[in-house]
């Protein structure tokens, strides 16, 4: 599998083990020739992450989770393929000289390090880890800058976006319509959301993800975040940034001109797409994967969000237009929410209680830098964790 013409784009691929890991993969395995394969890293996943290394022969591979890099090390070592572990080697692996671009896969928090790493290093990024740009999004797209790198959109959203506007760099945008497809729960009151279980807010009609973003889509708050990270990718005001539910997940998303036309990106729910796009860019590469088909979908229906039932989306906007480090906390929060949600230890709604109780109570900072953002991250963490065992935060 191994490819050596030069012309091959060299990738390092965080999150490998992943959702979009593995879809990034597919993608890789179906277009010989285009891609090497040079570093891939996991959280714990350790037998996939060596039967992916067997696969795709890369460089070196990383494993997060410590106790399991014996393991991986000995399964790898006929192969001469490198192993660490630990979450500062993945920092450290994505400098490697070899690479000519960083899919950032990983989910949550976690991926925000790696990435600084990573653009540190000069490397371009591919980013699907929008946590990342919600907590840190001037941080990271300042480095950016500074350092010339290209940030490509994976997330499907912002990746219509940027399609959008190809051609267009010179034209402002007025605007930018996020489309939502509205989840599981699309139409549903706020009593009937009250007893939803875990096992139904995983159920997602149009997209098959990670545990955590599926959630972030039943609650809405994945809208709220891609309306952060939209805001940093493209330089928007929070007033530019629009969310319509489009219950088919047909249009990506929309961009306005100044002139009032407007362009959009269309494609089935397939995240092989975008991640071929922003592995490809500027190219677009041949596929034999399904098309579109009008007769399959005779009616594409669009209606504004429910913000009495889904109150994530409310508290992510606000937290867009508070600015500072708010959306940092609102992360964070929601990270142990979704997380409390998942072990069922809160009900659905109680995620939202919980993110508002820690955005009403946390420090505001108005101009964070990292170390701030750190502070931000791990003192809100504690705090919700500490909430999650008194009742007092429920409304
Ligand atoms: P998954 O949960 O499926 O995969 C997450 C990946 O990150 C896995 O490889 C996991 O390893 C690894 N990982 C988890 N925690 C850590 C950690 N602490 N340190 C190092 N690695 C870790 O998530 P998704 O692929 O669904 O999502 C990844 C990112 O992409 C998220 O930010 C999500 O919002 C975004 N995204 C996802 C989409 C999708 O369709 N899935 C669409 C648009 C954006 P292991 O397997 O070993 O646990
Ligand atoms: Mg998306």
């Amino acid at each position: 599998m191994r490819n050596t013409e030069t012309t091959a784009k060299r990738l390092a691929i965080l999150g490998s083990t992943g959702s979009i890991g593995t879809q990034a993969l597919d993608v890789v395995r179906d277009q010989p020739g285009h891609f090497q394969v040079e570093l891939l890293t996991a959280g714990s996943n350790a037998d996939l992450l060596v039967q992916q290394a067997r696969e795709f022969r890369p460089n070196a591979v990383v494993i997060a989770d410590r106790a399991r890099h014996a393991e991986v090390r000995d399964a790898l070592f006929p192969l001469g393929v490198k192993v660490y572990a630990g979450l500062e080697a993945i920092e450290q692996a994505v400098c490697m000289e070899d690479i000519d671009l960083v899919l950032t896969a990983m989910v949550g928090y976690a991926g925000l390090r790696p990435t600084l790493a990573a653009i540190d290093a000069g490397k371009p990024i591919a980013l699907a880890n929008k946590e990342t740009l919600v907590v840190a999004g001037e941080l990271v797209t300042r480095r950016a800058r500074e350092k010339g790198v290209n940030i490509y959109p994976v997330d499907s959203e912002h990746s219509a976006i940027f399609q959008c506007m190809a051609g267009e760099w010179d034209n402002p945008i007025e605007k930018i319509t996020l489309t939502a497809s509205g989840g599981p729960f699309r139409g549903w009151s706020r009593q009937q959301l009250s007893g939803v279980t875990r096992a139904q807010a995983l159920k997602h009609p149009n997209w098959s993800m990670g545990a955590k973003i599926t959630i972030d889509s039943a609650s809405l708050m994945n809208k709220g975040l891609e309306a952060i990270e939209a805001k940093w990718l493209f330089g928007l005001k929070p007033e530019q940034v629009e969310i319509i539910v489009h219950a088919q997940s047909i249009i990506h998303s929309l961009v306005q001109f100044r002139d009032g036309s407007m362009k959009a990106q269309m494609g089935l729910p397939d995240m092989k797409l975008p991640i071929l796009y922003a592995l490809a860019f500027p190219h677009r590469l041949a596929t034999d994967w399904p098309r579109f088909d009008f007769a399959r979908y005779p009616s594409l229906t669009f209606e504004p969000p429910d913000l009495e039932a889904f109150p994530n989306l409310v508290l992510a906007l606000e937290a867009m237009r508070r600015g500072g480090n708010a959306p940092c906390v609102l992360n964070a929060a929601n990270e142990v929410a979704v997380e409390a949600f998942l072990q069922e230890r809160i009900g659905f709604l109680e995620m939202s209680d919980l993110i508002a109780d820690r955005l009403a109570k946390a420090n505001f900072v108005p101009s964070p830098d990292l170390e701030a953002l750190q502070a931000t991250d791990s003192e809100t963490r504690q705090a919700a964790h500490e909430s999650l065992k008194s009742p007092a935060w429920r409304s």
